[in-house]
């Protein structure tokens, strides 16, 4: 068995759609970002990658490749478990937590995970998704901000 660990974050700015987990999430301000600025599945790439001994996101799809701008990163989380897949791993399972102040997500958390098992065609149990606020505090708080936090278990065979 093998774990990874990943992180994310991204700015928040008006008049961007907001990517999160899979799904546009309807809100005034949007992640900014090379690729749709996904936080949540950006850091479960990082923890897939690390886990499997594959380096990271920016090292698998760098942000210098033109052809990944704006890139539906469910994209890259598909390219991402053929990598894992080749070298011979499956997921055990995935725990993540999202750190945003506005709006309250907790609702769409059922649809995330709906998104997101689909692409790692993995059941829906094996994906926990958690959300919380920064409290107020720092730039998360601030509403400039969105974190996320992943991870995975691997298993060989
Ligand atoms: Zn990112």
């Amino acid at each position: 068995m093998r774990i990874g660990f990943g992180f994310d974050t991204h700015a928040l700015e008006t008049g961007h759609e907001f990517r999160l987990g899979g799904i546009t999430v309807q809100h005034t301000k949007g992640a900014t970002g090379h690729s749709d600025a996904d936080a949540l599945i950006h850091a479960i790439i990082d923890a897939l990658l690390g886990a499997a001994g594959l380096r990271d996101i920016g090292n698998q799809f760098p942000d210098t490749d033109i052809s990944l701008k704006g890139i539906d990163s469910q994209v890259l989380l598909s390219k991402t478990i053929d990598l894992i897949r080749e070298k011979g791993f499956t997921i055990s399972n995935i725990d993540t937590t999202i750190v945003l102040q506005q709006p309250r997500i907790s609702k769409l958390i059922p649809e995330m995970i709906l998104a997101l098992t689909k692409t790692m065609n993995i059941e829906t149990g094996q994906l926990s998704i958690k959300a919380k606020t920064s409290e107020n505090l720092g730039f998360i708080g601030r509403e400039e901000g969105i974190s996320a936090y992943a991870v995975v278990l691997l298993e060989t065979g």
